[in-house]
């Protein structure tokens, strides 16, 4: 046997990672199952998007563009920034996340986020050998929520990155514009806020901002952002970032030179400028989200409140209505929702918004489930 040190070692922190596992997508034995369980679009993507991903064809034997500006044009023009602040990926605005966490992250320094962040902020920073810093939520009647006070109070001298997912995945609980810039005053200029606002498209409450104003402002403010949910092309991977000109100088320095492919570009920007469908997913989701949340309140369960795509609900730690024996039922009925055990929340399923049949039957198996 050879001695440990005789292989590779990777860095410290990396094995302490629980890889990220998707929700699933089937239920062995049943063969019309239905997929709650990723946030992802009923609406499917733009067919303008569609449209585009086939111009890309003709050109696939050059590489594209590195800087990617097909689209940072795009992005631009419709949410009015500058494009010499815009950074696209092409892996998901998750690739961003951990970009900003390789860049800014020693060993030993620390990385803040709430007690039910989303799991690749951890994952980011075990990777860099950094030490994630979890802060607890407030539980409110209305749900789970991030707690600026006890965020600013965990901050040391050690701290250099606090990740925010603002609407939080898997709460559904967002912080107002108002509470987002007094976490942002209470921070040292050398601790860097990233606001992560994959479910920003969908809330339509007047008191939230995305993270725009804030980015547009400081110097150690990042908003991150995605084609994943609202725009309905998870499967193409596209993200974004908006921030200080010298923090998207570094990530371009350390980012894939073509990071973003063609058809990726091409698709994105055609899904931006499709306004009309844009705004049918926003009103599909105003209008089954509270539905969804009412109707499954009648059957006896927590739901909290929430601006996203998504609800989380709550059930019965012990007993037969477990979120596990719910899990099992409603797989067995063809709906898949995500257990939420990986957040720090056992006894919880997250529901996404679907179609009107897909919400339908996921709430009377809950009802049955419950009555049963
Ligand atoms: C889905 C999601 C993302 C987006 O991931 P992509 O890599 O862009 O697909 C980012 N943050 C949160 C909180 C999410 O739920």
């Amino acid at each position: 046997m050879k001695p440990e040190h005789s292989k590779p070692q990777p860095r410290p922190g990396i094995l302490d990672i629980t890889a990220y596992v998707g929700g699933r997508a089937a239920v062995p034995g049943v063969t019309k199952v239905f997929k709650l369980s990723s946030n992802e679009s009923p609406l499917g993507p733009s067919p303008k998007a569609l449209a585009a991903l086939g111009e890309a064809r003709a050109s696939l034997a050059l590489y594209p563009e590195g800087s990617a500006t097909i689209l940072r044009e795009a992005i631009a023009e419709v949410y009015k920034l500058d494009p010499a602040r815009i950074v696209t990926s092409g892996d998901g605005s998750d690739a961003l996340l951990t970009m900003l966490a390789n860049a800014y992250l020693q060993p030993g320094d620390e990385a803040l986020f709430t007690e039910h962040a989303f799991l690749v902020y951890k994952i980011a920073t075990l990777a860099n050998s950094a030490v994630p810093v979890t802060v607890p939520e407030r539980d409110s009647n209305t749900g789970l929520k991030a707690d600026v006070d006890a965020l600013l109070a965990a901050v040391t001298p050690r701290t250099r990155i606090v990740f925010i997912a603002n609407p939080n995945n898997p709460t559904g609980s967002y912080l107002t514009r108002d509470e987002m810039a007094r976490l942002h005053a209470g921070l040292p200029g050398n601790v860097l806020l990233v606001i992560d606002a994959a479910y920003g498209e969908y809330v339509t409450a007047k008191d939230y901002d995305s993270g725009i104003e804030l980015a547009a402002t400081f110097d150690n403010v990042v908003m991150t952002r995605t084609f994943s949910k609202l725009y309905g092309l998870a499967g193409l991977r596209i993200g974004w970032m908006y921030g200080p000109a010298a923090i998207c100088d570094v990530i371009n320095r350390i980012r894939g030179p073509f990071n973003t492919a063609l058809n990726q570009q091409l698709a994105g920007a055609a899904a931006l400028r499709d306004r009309d469908h844009f705004w049918k997913a926003v009103e599909h989701n105003n209008s089954w989200l509270p539905w969804i949340t009412a109707e499954i309140r009648k059957a006896g369960l927590r739901v909290d409140d929430s601006v996203a795509n998504f609800v989380l609900i709550h059930f019965p730690r012990t007993g037969d209505k477990t979120a596990a024996a719910a899990d099992r039922f409603l797989n067995q009925g063809g709906i898949i929702l995500r257990p939420v055990a990986g957040y720090g929340l056992p006894d919880c399923l997250r529901m996404t918004v679907g179609t009107e049949e897909q919400n339908r039957l996921a709430v009377s198996l809950l009802q049955q489930f419950m009555a049963a």
